[in-house]
């Protein structure tokens, strides 16, 4: 069984992996760890991880205890082989177009086939499904990760601390929040707010799909790096999809940052809001004047 990490090991490692997650890099592999060579090293010295003595890791006293030691530097061959990256499902076609005054009759379809979902394993720790909250004719559109703490207790997105921050974004845009459609790539909280697996993307995002098919945006912003990967179908860091129009399902989308990444990094806020007035650009939007 794999040994618990102290709590502020614990922290810093998730913090490690949260800055890693907004960069778009959401993958890590566990190597396999020689036990005869983890055993030495575990008497010898603790290797130093993430290059901070407070990030140091507790070395796995076997090859069961891997999620301490994955930082092991030395590997045999063999044990070397990464699996090949899950592929990102390429999007569903396009759906028919559905009259505006259908549009709340058709996401409720949508909502009804859902159902009580068990389709895939984040069901398990659910408490409420997070479907999608605003205007189902809403000509903008957010597209998060996947439910936090906060939405799986309410059953809405965004209704925490960066769902708060969201709420200050929309408004900066000139907009109420009850104007615009929110939604995520997966309903169902993932544990510890880890990145939907590549399965439970895969299985939940083509409801997300349908969404957008009914409410038809006239900009849909992806909010992180998740949330672009699903709606483009392609995997590439942030950085390089930031500051442009792209086209998806006849929609034009822009990608930002994440608003919980901007509560860990308030100095991209800039950043954001640059993106944000693309897409009030594309809206014809203006700012409210500060009052
Ligand atoms: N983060 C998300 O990506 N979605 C939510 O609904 C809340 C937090």
């Amino acid at each position: 069984m794999a040994r618990q990490l102290d709590s502020a090991t614990r922290e810093a490692l998730l913090a490690r992996v949260r800055f890693y997650r907004d960069l778009g890099l959401t993958e890590f592999y566990r190597r396999p760890v020689d036990p005869t060579l983890a055993a030495q090293l575990a008497v010898e010295e603790e290797p130093e991880i993430l290059g901070a003595p407070s990030l140091r890791l507790p070395l796995g006293e076997s090859a069961g205890e891997q999620p301490e030691s994955i930082a092991q530097p030395i590997l045999s061959q063999e044990d070397q082989t990464i699996p090949p990256r899950k592929p990102i499902p390429t999007p569903p076609q396009v759906a028919a177009a559905v009259p505006e005054a259908d549009h709340t009759a058709a996401l409720q379809i949508i909502r009804e086939e859902i159902g009580d979902c068990t389709r895939c394993a984040l069901h398990k720790g659910r408490n409420k499904l997070v479907f999608g909250d605003g205007s189902p004719s809403a000509r903008l559109m957010f597209v998060g990760e996947g439910p936090g703490a906060d939405e799986d207790a309410q059953g809405l997105p965004f209704v925490g601390k960066a769902g708060q921050l969201l709420n200050n974004m929309i408004v900066a845009m000139g907009l109420k929040r009850e104007e615009v459609y929110i939604a995520n790539v997966v309903k169902c909280r993932p544990p510890g707010n880890r990145v939907p697996e590549p399965e439970e993307g895969a299985t939940c995002s083509p409801f997300l799909f349908r969404q957008i098919d009914v409410i038809r945006p006239q900009v849909l912003v992806a909010l992180g790096a998740t949330a672009a990967t699903y709606l483009l179908g392609t995997r590439q860091p942030l950085a390089g999809l930031r500051g442009r129009v792209h086209s998806v399902r006849g929609t034009q989308l822009i990608v930002t940052y994440h608003p919980a990444y901007l509560l860990r990094d308030p100095r991209q806020k800039k950043e954001a809001w640059a993106d944000l007035q693309i897409a009030m650009r594309e809206l014809g939007l203006k700012a409210p004047a500060k009052g």
